[in-house]
């Protein structure tokens, strides 16, 4: 479908029905009855509301979910997992476009963005398709007298608890859903209050495909009762967030009660360098979208871009220039190719940063303000640089999650280095070069998760990324992370 007008999209009917909880594959209100609007941030407007589960509301989805995974579930076969998700597959893929569109509502990104994520969606599933026979089944040899067989083999390792960021929930919901039906684990997730709407679409149609009730369950609500109440819960063996430093901090003190096993991805403030001899044709858009992609609400954003002194001010001027080129607007306008920012405080805390920049002595080389006019009842900020800036200043420091690049000049490679490695942060990085050599000492160098050599941001379900340092621990995506859905036991077998 090409899209050519605002009017000739049809709203989802979903977004009419009566919602709740999905819990034992059935929706129940919360238990307080307590509702949640959901805003569409690029008018302000309340397009339906959301169940605010509590704390009751996550117990019963637990125990929903525990008998989910006690049950005929627990003996479904590799096969029986494989076939159930190439079912997934084909539902989630035929619904596509509507799923797109309930997230462009709900959480600003433009239609061209959100329609892109089928493909990825499409990927992760496949893949988790493909990593049913999991058990990872081993005889040892072993050097104990007599008799004894030595075998090790892995298990579901249960419960698992998912609580998600609001930036990319279509997406982010993969790593769960799929990690859970390959490995036979039972879920009960937690999206952020701020953008539940496409992951309650996705849990219906889960349903539609055949996925068993109690196997995938939603608990919408707020972080500090419902996703509180799910950390600390004693019956859920593993908890995988995605969110903010403070807030995983919490979750692992949620944690120590009955010593649940942990996946933290959290924030970044991530470096990308770009050297005098890359080529800027593709080092400026590419260390642009870097930062201004999903308006700058992407945990990997390269918002850090140190670029050689001897070609800095022709960067900035050319990231300008593409910077104020770039369409920002409501993100079912065509050509839009930057939506607004998920609400009034995100706007305010960007904004914020904006300040501080300029109050520290950063040169505001272009944008850094609220878009007004036809787009003024949205939460929408300009595409903005900062030129001048020094490693140490606040916007250089902190996450600001919003399109703000900081641009800071360094003399040679161990200088670049020295300053990107110079934070608290490890999720991401770039380098933009020519030279082989100077990309893979940069690769080695820097010290993070990933790393981009001339691109900045494609990743791969199959491959995966992680956290480094206090952007967190547990690789997501890859064998590895279906590997942290299971524990590894040992077997001793005397076969005399
Ligand atoms: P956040 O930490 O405020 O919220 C994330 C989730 O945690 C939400 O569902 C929220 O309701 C819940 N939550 C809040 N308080 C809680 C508590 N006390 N106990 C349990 N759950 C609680 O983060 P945010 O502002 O929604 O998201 C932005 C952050 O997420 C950024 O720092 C970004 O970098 C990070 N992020 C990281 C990745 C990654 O993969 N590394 C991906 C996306 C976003």
């Amino acid at each position: 479908m090409t899209l050519t007008s605002r009017q000739e999209i049809a709203i989802p009917s979903f977004l009419g029905r009566s919602k709740g909880l999905l819990i034992d594959g059935r929706w129940t209100p919360a238990l307080s009855r307590q509702k949640i609007a959901a805003i569409n941030p690029a008018t302000g407007e309340t397009i339906t509301h959301i169940a605010a589960g509590e704390a009751a509301d996550v117990d019963l989805a637990v125990r929903a979910a525990r008998r989910a995974f006690e049950g005929p579930w627990s003996r479904s076969t590799p096969y029986d997992r494989q076939r159930l998700l190439m079912r997934v597959h084909d539902v989630i893929e035929s619904h596509f476009d509507e799923l797109a569109l309930i997230e462009t509502l709900d959480m600003g990104a433009p239609l061209s963005r959100t329609r892109q994520m089928k493909i990825w969606a499409s990927q992760s599933i496949m893949f988790y398709a493909s990593q049913t026979a999991c058990n990872g089944a081993e005889t040892h040899d072993n050097s104990i007298p007599g008799r004894i067989l030595t075998m090790s083999f892995k298990a579901p390792i249960g419960v698992i608890g998912g609580i998600t960021a609001w930036n990319g929930p279509l997406v982010g919901l993969w790593w769960l859903v799929g990690a859970t039906l390959a490995t036979g684990c039972t879920l009960v997730l937690k999206p952020a209050e701020d953008a539940s709407l496409s992951v309650l679409r996705v849990a219906e149609l889960l349903c539609e495909a055949g996925v068993p009730d109690g196997v995938i369950n939603v608990v919408t609500g707020f972080g500090s009762t419902a996703g509180a109440a799910l950390a600390g819960h004693d019956d859920v063996d593993r908890i995988a967030f995605t969110g903010s430093v403070e807030t995983g901090r919490r979750i692992v003190s949620a944690s120590v009660s009955n010593l649940k096993r942990i996946q933290l991805e959290l924030g970044g403030k991530s470096p990308d360098v770009v050297f005098a001899d890359a080529d800027l044709d593709q080092a400026v858009p590419g260390a642009a979208m870097g930062v201004f992609g999903n308006a700058g609400q992407i945990c990997t954003a390269g918002t850090r871009v140190f670029v050689q002194r001897s070609i800095q001010s022709e960067f900035v001027e050319r990231a300008n220039a593409f910077a104020q080129g770039l369409k920002v607007g409501n993100g079912l306008d065509s050509g839009v190719q930057i939506g607004p920012l998920i609400s009034q405080k995100q706007l305010d805390r960007v904004l914020g940063y904006v300040k501080i920049g300029s109050e520290e002595g950063a040169r505001l080389a272009s944008g850094g303000r609220r878009l007004l006019g036809p787009l003024q009842s949205g939460y929408f900020v300009e595409p903005t640089v900062f030129d001048q800036v020094q490693n140490d200043m606040t916007i250089a420091r902190e996450e600001i999650f919003g399109p703000v690049m900081s641009v800071i000049g360094f003399d040679d490679e161990d200088e670049a280095l020295r300053l990107a490695n110079a934070t608290p942060f490890g999720l991401a990085g770039g380098v933009w070069t020519r030279n082989a050599s100077t990309a893979m000492r940069m690769a080695q160098g820097i010290k993070s998760g990933t790393v981009f050599v001339n691109c900045y941001g494609p990743r791969d379900p199959s491959v995966g990324y992680g956290g480094y340092k206090l952007s967190g621990y547990g690789w997501k995506g890859g064998p590895d992370h279906v590997d942290s859905f299971l524990y590894k036991k040992a077997v001793y077998m005397n076969i005399a």
